[in-house]
């Protein structure tokens, strides 16, 4: 057994093995396996670039689903774990985890940013089919993986994430307390979407701000906007009322409609493919939709004075192309600074929540971009490399009661069975 193994064939090896539940876990300076019989991948796991010591991998078979839940913990100095559930498909082994991995520490970085006092978490979901699946059997799966989270002991604390939807948080709700993005009927604060892109567009105005002047400083500006979902639609009517000029590319057929039904053609205007979209000349990119849309060949091509938006990992090599926009001149906020409105939604249903905390926690991100841009000015560097530093110095402060306690809940969960 090795990495490259298919996660369905991942699956029967550990069925083979009689292994339903099992872990690795960063002990003493060194990482250990639940099983013997892991040894192998934990040898692999410990050669990745992903892997940045983070304290724990869980994970668990479910043999009636087919499924495989995976939770991934990068640090609990500044408290629980905590990131999104992404129902997802993979080719390996290889490629599940280190996703599983990278996501975990790109947590850790925005929860620091946030100053959450949470760690950095991620769980996924594997399945070969994620898709058309009745409503049955997401319940199954969702039930399933609340009993496998609940018995983590409260190390890592849920969220809604890609393919999970509201409906499948109530049932891990029913299942594990430590669940966020909850509907408003059961104590939550539903889908953060709006929240975020309130934050994102404030990361946006900040931009502007540093480059055009603090007054008005987005009238009369085009803004690229690349995926108008539940995020970027919202960013798209944010823009328009200060006064930019929006042009938009989304895959979804419904999208012009909705566009057309809201928005003049003087405000709005669709794009007829995504590579003409990042070939344009204008003054604010704002991507929306995937990752790994920052790379090589687009930076190339690109005609803009500012990049920032909502959707995760926009970079496909974080240090290389900040480093490539910023000789080209362009500002570019990182998405891990600007798009933590959701997070911080979920944090705050933890604590109770107030709407005017989190309308506050709008304004930071603006004036945090502000900082951020001015001190990358100042040391001549990308604002990438600015803000990795900031998580990095805000990662090292320990929670004042609760810190750094993970190792604790994990050794109390194994204590109580988990792996055996
Ligand atoms: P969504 O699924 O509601 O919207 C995504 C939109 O992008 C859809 O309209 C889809 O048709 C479009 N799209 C997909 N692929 C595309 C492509 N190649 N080119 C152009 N359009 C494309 O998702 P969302 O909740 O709006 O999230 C958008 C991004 O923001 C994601 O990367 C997500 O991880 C990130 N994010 C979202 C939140 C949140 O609160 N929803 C929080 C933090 C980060």
């Amino acid at each position: 057994m090795n990495a490259t193994f298919h996660p369905d064939a991942f699956i029967r090896f550990l069925l083979d093995h009689g292994i339903k539940q099992g872990y690795f876990i960063f002990k003493d300076g060194t990482l250990q396996a639940s099983h013997q019989a892991l040894n192998p991948l934990k040898s692999e796991i410990e050669t990745w670039p992903d892997f940045l010591e983070h304290e724990g991998i869980f994970f668990e078979v479910d043999a009636n689903t087919n499924s495989l839940f995976t939770v991934f913990v990068h640090n609990t100095v500044r408290g629980q774990s905590s990131g999104g559930v992404r129902f997802k498909s993979y080719d390996t082994v290889a490629a599940l985890f280190q996703d599983g991995l990278r996501l975990a520490k790109g947590m850790a970085d925005k929860n620091a940013v946030a100053r959450l006092w949470w760690g950095g978490g991620k769980a996924i979901i594997y399945r070969k089919e994620v898709f058309d699946l009745n409503d049955e059997l997401r319940h199954q799966i969702y039930d399933g993986f609340g009993v496998f989270m609940a018995q983590l002991n409260g190390v890592y604390i849920t969220a809604e994430d890609m393919n999970t939807r509201e409906k499948d948080m109530i049932s891990i709700y029913e299942k594990c307390r430590f669940t966020t993005c909850i509907p408003e009927a059961y104590g939550g604060s539903s889908n953060p979407s709006t929240f975020t892109a309130k934050g994102v567009f404030s990361g946006i105005k900040a931009a502007a701000a540093f480059k055009y002047g603090k007054d008005n400083p987005l009238q009369g500006k085009i803004a690229l906007l690349q995926g108008a979902g539940n995020v970027g639609f919202h960013v798209m009517e944010l823009l328009v009322a200060a006064g930019a000029k929006v042009f938009v590319y989304d895959t979804n057929p419904k999208t012009p409609e909705k566009i057309r039904n809201q928005f003049t053609t003087d405000q709005v205007e669709m794009v007829a493919d995504g590579k003409t979209l990042f070939e344009m000349e204008a003054h604010v990119l704002s991507p929306n939709a995937i990752g790994a849309i920052l790379h090589d060949e687009s930076i190339a091509n690109l005609k803009i004075d500012i990049i920032a938006g909502g959707a995760n990992n926009q970079l496909l090599d974080p240090q290389k192309h900040s480093k490539a926009l910023h000789e080209k001149g362009i500002l570019y906020l990182p998405d891990f600074f600007i798009n933590r409105l959701g997070i911080i939604n979920c944090a705050n249903e933890q604590y109770g929540y107030v709407r005017s905390d989190i309308e506050k926690e709008v304004e930071l991100v603006y004036t945090d971009s502000l900082d951020l841009l001015e001190r990358a000015a100042k040391q001549d560097c990308s604002p990438q490399e600015i803000a990795a530093e900031i998580a990095a110095e805000r990662m090292k402060l320990a929670h004042p009661i609760w810190g750094h306690r993970g190792p604790r809940l994990v050794a109390e969960a194994i204590g109580n069975g988990f792996g055996k």
